[in-house]
């Protein structure tokens, strides 16, 4: 009924500089639900970075501590559905109420309620009424909140109100322990040379690193081979293969300032001329588009401009693609350029 999953605790989420404080505010706030100033908690970070697993691991260990707590788990994809079915049904306040009674809730996925105002408006309510009344939010984001697009000012800044901790890519020894933990924990032998190769090529996602350790072992046992570092060579490049299909913002800066015929250091100067000023928009709009780096990543990369110029870019660069038909050519000339 709380929808936590047992074997995401926090036990099995290992910890290495990369998620050290994530965790630590994590293990805080499960030892003092409400009472920290870690209110909401919001977890980001990439795809297959721990975010879903230490969310239940919070909501599990409060279940420990505090049986007497009701803890909810729910993703907004599903919150946002359950919202849209009680407006349906002629009940929205018991939607409300329902969340308003909760000790701990826990949100996941709060990107997803991008653009969706009714929904926002329903959650800022329900969070306003929980805070007050000293009860623990925990969020998760594939994003900082700097970094969210179409999400209401007013919620923002609520997610800004208590500590906003990164899930960034866990490093070589930490994933050496995730594989090793994961192994023993399904009672699998490997040979520490196979684990160490694989853990020192898939570096940016641990489900992707769990996931080759699963197909290594079902390689062996489905076709009767031993585990032998040729194989785990095999299978770490098919999937190394799959996921490294990323253009880099260098990459397509160069591209941009070839099609415009000129430098790349033009493109990234100061300069207010328009058809430099489109090309660095262009750029800027393409990188988000087609890469997972953030607005003031971006920025940073494409001649040192805050993350606010960015979304002003990408925002301009839609507007002009649909009323200006020049424009709209060179977002296609580029995007076949950049496709892969
Ligand atoms: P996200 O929600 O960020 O996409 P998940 O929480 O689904 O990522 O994690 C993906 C997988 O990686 C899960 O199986 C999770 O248990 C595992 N994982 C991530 N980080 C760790 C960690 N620090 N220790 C152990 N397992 C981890
Ligand atoms: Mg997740």
């Amino acid at each position: 009924e709380s929808q936590l999953n047992p074997n995401y605790s926090f036990e099995n989420f290992l910890e290495g500089d990369a998620n050290r404080l994530a965790r630590n505010a994590g293990l805080a706030v499960a030892n003092k639900p409400g009472g920290t100033s870690f209110n909401p908690l919001l977890i980001f970070g990439g795809v297959g970075l721990g975010k879903t697993h230490l969310a239940h691991a919070i909501g599990v260990d409060i279940k420990d501590k505090y049986p007497e707590k009701t803890v909810l788990y729910i993703s907004a994809e599903k919150f946002t559905q359950q919202y849209i079915d009680s407006v349906k049904k002629n009940n929205r306040n018991d939607f409300i109420h329902f969340y308003q009674i909760i000790d701990v809730l826990i949100i996941d996925d709060v990107q997803f309620l991008s653009g969706k105002s009714g929904t926002q408006d329903v959650f800022f309510h329900i969070f306003n009424h929980l805070h007050q009344n000293g009860k623990q939010v925990i969020l998760t984001s594939d994003k900082a909140p700097v970094d969210m697009q179409d999400i209401e000012q007013r919620l923002l800044s609520r997610f800004k109100w208590g500590l906003s901790a990164e899930l960034q890519s866990p490093d070589f020894e930490t994933r050496v322990s995730i594989l090793k933990n994961k192994l023993y924990r399904d009672g699998v032998e490997m040979e520490d040379d196979i684990i160490e190769y694989v853990a020192k090529h898939i570096k940016t996602n641990v489900r992707e690193l769990e996931g080759a350790i699963i197909s290594l072992i079902a390689q062996s046992s489905f076709n009767k081979k031993e585990i032998t570092i040729n194989l785990a060579k095999e299978i770490v490049e098919k999937f190394v293969k799959n996921t490294k299909r990323e253009v880099s913002i260098d990459y397509i800066q160069k591209v941009v300032s070839d099609y415009f015929q000129m430098d790349v250091s033009t493109l990234q100067s100061k300069t207010r001329k328009r058809h430099i000023v489109q090309a660095r928009q262009l750029a800027m709009f393409f990188a988000k588009k087609y890469t997972k780096a953030s607005l003031a990543s971006i920025g940073s990369q494409i001649g040192k401009r805050d993350h606010a110029t960015v979304l002003h870019a990408c925002k301009t660069v839609d507007n002009l693609s649909s009323t200006d038909k020049q424009f709209r050519k060179y977002v296609e000339d580029l995007s076949k350029k950049l496709s892969l």
